[in-house]
This record gives structure tokens, C-alpha cells and sequence, in this order.
């Protein structure tokens, strides 16, 4: 087919095996039966008038001369090649009028079928048939159908008609009403037409077409159209192609039928029949549910001169689309006709099973299957979920922010999840929102419920990091903490009440929904071993702990990425430690503490180290600011009045911590007193994390291992900053490891003046790490948790920003300085390592962006290794495609 700027419509056998990439202008309906027709296949005749006419339409607020005589030639050549005329009082055409968008939109645009008919038409069709019944029944459909979808009359008017007629006629169903039943209803519904809009229903067969086709174009904008567009991040302006074909029809007596069937099973993508088929009915029959279909397997013993005809065409379907196919067709008197073919939604585990088994198959290569899974889809096979056949009890829907499924008691405050939670017991952490106080309890929570932030609010962040799931900004939540509890839509749950929270989903469900349990299956082993062989980018994982490593390396992690020192600082019976050494104000005291703090540090590095054998290690040194350790000034203050006037040294102890956290609040944390240049001011501490890192090295060595320590150190902005820390991390680790076994030693990126300045920074780093986190903040001057719960929805929303750059990382602005910094940190050090280990490096768009840049490596959560080796390949495969020009 060669498409021409201007041509507003193909007919169906103008395709050719161009028509399977022609679904931009032909919709998917469109270009699958162009792709039919020039297989041979047996396609009812018509054309598909293009997405391009839609647009036109839409933006001329109606159709153009030139599309209406585009669509008069075709309809021309229809009826010459169906050898009926429309409208005709003998023998008349009658066409189907459906919706067929670029990507598939099920059930979300408009269809009218039998159009053509009329007062004389009817009576042609009832003669040429030899059925006047269903004559009768296929015009009064028509006009219900046409009534809806383009005169937009209610459905029920002509549902109540239908029902009295019934109740009259002594009919218990549709089928018990006569020829003459039928004619009486016609003139019913022709009536609730004329009420309803002032007009007698139309008997121009053109007229009724030049409607509909408006009507299709129309119910683009529909508003569930336009949400199940945003759900699915489609485009809003590339509009929908409209088919119209031939009618046949499956309800013609026991030797018709309608049906579809899938070329593998959907559901578990096992190979063999799977489908259904309805006797003597037409597809609408099928949806409705009015009677049950049969099993597609036992239609050949029904319709077997047709069934044997389906197995050859399913065969052929999918060696031509190299894919599972999704068919419709329908019997009219023993001959089958295909009315649709395209690509089948399928659940994760048959997407890895049926790409395994394709190019197992030679169907496809190996590289093709791994472009076939849909990361994101990943989540599915990798988490818990609700199983999808139990009936539930939905309470409210949040975001589904980290992924997986959980069931458990509702606690409210992390240390009652931490006490339950550590007791044995399953709970949900319920909050208004999480801060890093609340880690300590979501560790032992199952999961975290949220009635505010986002995606990436912290409660997102560090759920997905734990991998345990967690919903949040559900805003039907309405937390009543002097209660003990909270509610949703008026019904309220205290700590005896069981929910079950589905992160995946952001579904929130009373009781305990049944789980099913996820496993590494072979299918998506196998996929991920190939794209391993596929990928250029590294893939390792952000982990800050032995438990965590290990996960990340069964999952497939090269290496950490991102080892997070302050999560260890966070632990029971540690914190007091750095309270007393942030709190000392003699040099002995800090010593002490850091001497403390040492041992612990020490052996959780080995623990790591261990875990990692062979594989890097980037360790970052301490980030946050320091008050994030301290009591908060308000409990100070509350525990300072409960004792009174009476001086006491608990009392001096309190205020001497006062004046302390008093001293180290800041108007902006997030830009004062953290990252590297804590470590400037407390030059003790790194000092004292270098040492425990070089150690634990060491003694792992000593157990024969081969442990790759890296130290990496946050936040700079200035070469001079990471010279000083440079020398004396150097020197710490010289004494330990001796000059021979150097430990390198690197930077977060994070700032757009390291972006910059990186040639200068690359002179002091063997690797930069991009914190894209940071970098996103500090580049867009945006917050993250302000921006969440303040502003970011009304900005995705309002179109300002098409995506939150937290979770994809924003090219323009963020990803050019990341671009920058590559290009200048390469150029004044050619072998320096670059990876990315903010939240976006487990993010697949994200990932297609890092890989063009030429990144080394990407670290994500261990839970999302998986998703990230694909993503990772997927981007290598495309990329190498779209370098040869291959669009498909
Ligand atoms: C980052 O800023 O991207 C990063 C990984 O560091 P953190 O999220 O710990 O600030
Ligand atoms: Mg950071």
C-alpha cells in the first residue's frame, strides 16, 4: 500500500504486507484486515477511512467535500465488489461502521452495525434472505444502535419499549417475538426517535453512513475514552481510523456462528485452542452474555468444514505477525470470515512464556523476545498479588506506588508496627504520611498505606527500596489518630480490623484478600539471560544491607551501586551512638562515639563485601543532615515542662540537647549542612567510615574473598571539596590496605555545578555516580516532597509537565546536564566509570535515556534488577534498530 498525504481512505484489498506497519493510518481494525485481505484470507470487502480523516474532521469541526467523495468512491467499490447496492429494496448492503484506533482501545469507541436498512430496504433483506424475521430484528437493532450511538437517544427508552412489547406478547425472550412483533416495534422505536429528537429516523442509507462515520470519529473524545487513555499514557491527538465492511452475519441458523479465539491461551500463553464460539448469533450476543458460548474446541463438531478452515488461518496469522493473535470471525452458512485479527493482551507469565517459546521456535530471535515483555509488566511475576478470580470488598484506590500485595492488621504509628510487626504479627502501617522517623516501623510493617504524597514521596521511595508494597496518596483515607484509627467513606477501622493493600494496583480492600504468591519462573530466566547477552548497560542495585545484597544479586545485580551508610546509622541501638556523637561537645566524646559506631559499621560492610564476593561495592559515605539523628526540639521541650522548675541533671542533659538541635536546624536542609560537606566540617566521620570500609575489605580478603570496595562521597559541587576528603580517605585506607591495594574512589553527581565543572571533579574521581534524586531537585529548584503534595498533580494534570520527573527523568533539562557531564568528565578522564543510581535507574524510560548517553551502569532497587536488565536490553535492541532505519 503506498499511503498519500490526502488519501482519507484505502480499501481493504489495496494492502499488501506494508499493511502491517501501516497501523498509524489505518488504525489497528483497519490495517489487520487490509493485512487479511492480501493474505488470501477471507475478509468480508470494505475500506478503512484513516486516522488522518479523523483528524481533519476534528479539526474542521466536521467532513471535509473531500473525505465525504473519498468515502462515496469507496463505498462505490464496495458494493461492486460485494454485488449489492446499499439501501437497495431487493438485495441491499448492508455495512458495519466501527472504530479502529492505532493502538487498541477495547470497547472504548463506538460501532454501528446493520446500517443500510430501512422501510424498503427491510423488505428487500427479508426477501433475499428468506427470513423475515431476522430481517425485522436486524432493522429494529439497527435503529437502537444508530439511536444510541448517533442520535444519542438513552438506551433504556428503547429497552422499555422492547419490554412491554414483550410483556404484551406474552415473549419471555427476545427470540419468542415474531416477524409481526418485530414490525410493531419498529414503529415503537421509530416513534422514541421522533420524540426524542424532533426528526423521523432516517431512510437515507448516505446519510446514515455520513453519521455514523462522525459518530465513530466522535466518540474519540468520549470522556471514558479519553481516561483510558491517560491510564494507558496514549496520545490524545492521533485519533481513530473507522472500518466499513460488508456486513455477514452468524446469526443466519445453526449453520452460522460467531466467535474468537486466541492462537495461545492468553492467560498462561500454553500453546493450543483457546476461545469461544456462539451458534446462530451475532457478536453483540457474545458480549452481552445472554448465552453462554461454547468452547471453541467443540465447534468442530458443529461447523467442521469451517472449523478446519479457522486452525489453518490462526496458523498462518501468527507465523505472518510472528505474534500471539487475538481473532473475531464469524460462520454465515458454513463459510467463515475473518472480521479481526491483532495482537493479544496477555497476562506477564504468558508474555515470557509465549517470547520463549517463539524464538524457541525460530519464529523469532531471541533479541525480538526480549522486546516483547513489557518491563513495567514485570511487576506482575515478581510480587504478590490479589488473585484476580476473588471477589473484593474495594474500599477506596490510592497510587500504586510500590509493588506487590499485603495483608495485616492496621496499625497507626511506626512503633506499634515495629512491636507487632517484630512480634510476628502481620500489619499494615497506616499514616497520613511517612518521614524517615517512621522507617524503623515500615521495615516491620507488610506494608504502608498513605493518605498523602505521591509516587516518589518518601513512604514510595523507601517501600520501593524495602520492596515490600505500599499504597499512597489515597485520599478517601481520612486518619482520626485521637480515635485510634481511621476511616473511609464513613466506615471506620481501629487496630483490630484486617485490610489488604495491593501496590501494584493501589487498590485498598476490606479484609483479607487471597494472595498469590510470585516465583522466578523459567520463562522469565531465560528471557533474562538473553537480555543480558543483549544489553550494553551494567545493571546493579541500590542495597544497604547482607540481606538486601543477596537479593540483589539473585535477581541478577552486577554489583551495589548505592550502599546507603545512614540506614545503618538508623538502627536499633545505633542511634544513640550517633546521637552522643553528634550531641558531644569535647573532642574526647567524639572520638568515643565514632570509636563505637566503628565495629558496627565495620561488620555490616563485611556482611556486604561477603554477599558481593567478586562484584563492586559503592559505599557512600554519611548524606544527610545531621538533625535528622536528633530527638525533635518539640519532644525536648514537652520532656523539659513535664519536669518542672526542679533542676535536675536530666533536665541540664535536655537543655544542653536543646541547644545543640537548636544550633543545627536549617531554613533548607536539603540545600545546607549534608552530604560531603559534612563531612568537611566533621572531618572525624568520614574518617572513621573510610576505615571501617577499609577494614572490613581487608578481613574479607583474609577469608580468601575478593572483595571491590568502592568509597563514594556525596553531594559535591566544587573539585576543591572532593580533593581534601580525597587525601584523607587515601591516607585512612593506605594505612589500613597499604599503597598496593587502592580502593577507588568516586563522586555523586548531584549538582548542577558538579555537571558543570565534571572535567575538574573527573581530575579527583575514578567514577561519578549520578544521584538523579538530588540532581532532579537541584536542577528543576523544585522540592520533591513540597512539590508532591503541593503542586505536582495540578502540573500533570494541567499538561505543564507531561511526566513526573522524580520517576522519569526530565531529558531537557536534567538529562542534558547529565549529557554534559558524561561528555566533560570523559574527556578530561577517559577511563572514568559513570552510573546512575537515583531513582530513576530503575525506571525503563529512563533507562533508554541513560543507555543513549553511554552510561556504564544503572542501580536501582533489588526488586527492580530484573525490569531494569530488560529495559536495558530493550533500549540496546531499538537502538541498534532505529541506527538501521527498521521501524518495525
Ligand atoms: C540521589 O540523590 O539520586 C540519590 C541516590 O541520593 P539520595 O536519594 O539518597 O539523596
Ligand atoms: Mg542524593
Amino acid at each position: 500500500m503506498t499511503v498519500a498525504r490526502g488519501t482519507f481512505a484505502y480499501e481493504f484489498s489495496e494492502g499488501s504486507e506494508q499493511a502491517l506497519a501501516s497501523k498509524e493510518i489505518l488504525g489497528g481494525k483497519g490495517a489487520g484486515l487490509a493485512a487479511m485481505s492480501s493474505l488470501g484470507l477471507p475478509v468480508p470487502p470494505g475500506f478503512t477511512i484513516t486516522t488522518e480523516a479523523c483528524r481533519d474532521y476534528m479539526a474542521a469541526g466536521g467532513l471535509s467535500g473531500e473525505i465525504v467523495e473519498q468515502v462515496e468512491r469507496q463505498l462505490g467499490k464496495l458494493e461492486e465488489s460485494a454485488g449489492k447496492r446499499l439501501g437497495d429494496s431487493e438485495d441491499p448492503l448492508l455495512v458495519s461502521v466501527r472504530s479502529g484506533a492505532t493502538v487498541s482501545m477495547p470497547g472504548m469507541m463506538d460501532t454501528v452495525l446493520n446500517l443500510g436498512l430501512g422501510d424498503a430496504a427491510v423488505e428487500g433483506f427479508a426477501a433475499s434472505t428468506g427470513d423475515e424475521r431476522f430481517a425485522y430484528d436486524s432493522y429494529r437493532r439497527f435503529i437502537q444502535m444508530f439511536g444510541d450511538v448517533v442520535l444519542k437517544v438513552e438506551h433504556e427508552k428503547f429497552e422499555a419499549e422492547l419490554e412491554s412489547l414483550k410483556i404484551e406478547a406474552g415473549a419471555e425472550d427476545d427470540t419468542d417475538l415474531s416477524a409481526e412483533d418485530l414490525k410493531g416495534l419498529i414503529e415503537r422505536y421509530k416513534r422514541v426517535v421522533e420524540d426524542e429528537t424532533g426528526s423521523s429516523f432516517s431512510q437515507d442509507p448516505r446519510e446514515q453512513l455520513e453519521l455514523s462515520i462522525q459518530a465513530v470519529f466522535d466518540s474519540w473524545n468520549t470522556p471514558r475514552a479519553i481516561s483510558y487513555r491517560k491510564e494507558f499514557d496514549l496520545p490524545d491527538d492521533s485519533g481513530t481510523a473507522v472500518t466499513v465492511q460488508a456486513m455477514v452475519f452468524g446469526n443466519m441458523g445453526d449453520s452460522s456462528a460467531t466467535g474468537v479465539v486466541f492462537t495461545r491461551d492468553p492467560s498462561t500463553g500454553d500453546q493450543g485452542l483457546w476461545g469461544e464460539f456462539l451458534l446462530n448469533a451475532q457478536g453483540e450476543d457474545v458480549v452481552a452474555g445472554i448465552r453462554t458460548p461454547k468452547p471453541i474446541a467443540e465447534m468442530e463438531a458443529f461447523l467442521p468444514r469451517a472449523f478446519g478452515e479457522l486452525l489453518e488461518t490462526m496458523r498462518r496469522l501468527e507465523n505472518e505477525y510472528r505474534d500471539m493473535q487475538d481473532i473475531e470471525f464469524t460462520v454465515e452458512r458454513d463459510k467463515l470470515y475473518m472480521l479481526q485479527t491483532r495482537s493479544g493482551k496477555r497476562t506477564a507469565a504468558a508474555a515470557l512464556k509465549i517470547a520463549r517459546e517463539m524464538a524457541e521456535e525460530d519464529i523469532i530471535s531471541r533479541e525480538e523476545a526480549v522486546t516483547r515483555i513489557d518491563p513495567s509488566q514485570l511487576d506482575q511475576v515478581l510480587h504478590p498479588y490479589i488473585d484476580p478470580e476473588a471477589e473484593l470488598e474495594i474500599l477506596a484506590e490510592g497510587l500504586p506506588a510500590s509493588p506487590g500485595a499485603a495483608t495485616g492488621k492496621v496499625v497507626f504509628s511506626a512503633d506499634e508496627a515495629e512491636e507487632r510487626g517484630g512480634a510476628g504479627e502481620s500489619v499494615i502501617l497506616v499514616r497520613k504520611e511517612t518521614t524517615p522517623d517512621d522507617v524503623h516501623g515500615m521495615v516491620r510493617a507488610k506494608g504502608t498505606l498513605t493518605a498523602l504524597g505521591g509516587m516518589t514521596s518518601h513512604a514510595a521511595v523507601v517501600a520501593r527500596g524495602l520492596g515490600i508494597p505500599a499504597v499512597t496518596g489515597c485520599k478517601a483515607l481520612k486518619i482520626d489518630s485521637s480515635a485510634g484509627g481511621f476511616s473511609i467513606d464513613g466506615k471506620t477501622f481501629t487496630g483490630e480490623d484486617t485490610i489488604t493493600i495491593e501496590g501494584s494496583t493501589g487498590r485498598v480492600v476490606e479484609g483479607a484478600a487471597p494472595l498469590v504468591e510470585p516465583e522466578m519462573s523459567g520463562d522469565l530466566e531465560r528471557l533474562l539471560a538473553w537480555a543480558d547477552e543483549t544489553r550494553d548497560l551494567g545493571v546493579r542495585a541500590n542495597a544497604d544491607t547482607p540481606e538486601d545484597a543477596n537479593r540483589a544479586r539473585s535477581l541478577g545485580a552486577e554489583g551495589i551501586g548505592l550502599c546507603r551508610t545512614e540506614h545503618m546509622f538508623m538502627q536499633e541501638g545505633r542511634l544513640e551512638i550517633v546521637r552522643d556523637m553528634i550531641l558531644s561537645d569535647t573532642d574526647e566524646a567524639t572520638t568515643d562515639a565514632l570509636s563505637r559506631l566503628e565495629p558496627l559499621q565495620r561488620g555490616d560492610f563485611e556482611g556486604i563485601l561477603e554477599e558481593m564476593d567478586g562484584l563492586p561495592v559503592t559505599i557512600r559515605l554519611l548524606d544527610p543532615p545531621l538533625h535528622e539523628f536528633l530527638p525533635d526540639s518539640v519532644d525536648l521541650y514537652e520532656r523539659l515542662a513535664e519536669l518542672g522548675d526542679e533542676e535536675s541533671s536530666e533536665a541540664t542533659e535536655i537543655r544542653r540537647q536543646l541547644r545543640v538541635v537548636e544550633s543545627l536546624e536549617e531554613a533548607n536542609p536539603m540545600l545546607g549542612l549534608r552530604g560531603c560537606r559534612l563531612g568537611i566540617v566533621r572531618p572525624g566521620l568520614y574518617r572513621m567510615q573510610a576505615r571501617a570500609i577499609a577494614e572490613a575489605a581487608k578481613n574479607a580478603r583474609e577469608k580468601g574473598l575478593n572483595p571491590i570496595a568502592e568509597i563514594m562521597v556525596p553531594l559535591v559541587g566544587f573539585r576543591t571539596e572532593l580533593a581534601g576528603i580525597r587525601t584523607e580517605i587515601e591516607a585512612v585506607v593506605g594505612e589500613v590496605l597499604g599503597p598496593e591495594s587502592p580502593v577507588r574512589i568516586g563522586t555523586m553527581i548531584e549538582l548542577p555545578r558538579a555537571c558543570v565543572v565534571a572535567h575538574e571533579i573527573a581530575q579527583e574521581a575514578d567514577f561519578f555516580s549520578f544521584g538523579t534524586n538530588d540532581l532532579t531537585q537541584t536542577t528543576c529548584g523544585l522540592s520533591r516532597d513540597d512539590a508532591e503534595s503541593a503542586f505536582l498533580a495540578s502540573y500533570l494534570e494541567g499538561g505543564i509537565l507531561e511526566k513526573n520527573p522524580f520517576q522519569t527523568v526530565d531529558q531537557d533539562g536534567v538529562g542534558e546536564l547529565v549529557a554534559m557531564a558524561c561528555k566533560r568528565g570523559r574527556e578530561s578522564r577517559p577511563d572514568i566509570k559513570l552510573g546512575v543510581c537515583g531513582e530513576h535507574g530503575g525506571d525503563p524510560e529512563s533507562i533508554r535515556f541513560f543507555h543513549e548517553t553511554g552510561l556504564d551502569y544503572v542501580s536501582c532497587s533489588p526488586y527492580r534488577v530484573p525490569v531494569a536488565r530488560l529495559a536495558a536490553a530493550q533500549a540496546a535492541v531499538n537502538g541498534e534498530r532505529e541506527a538501521l532505519g527498521v521501524t518495525r
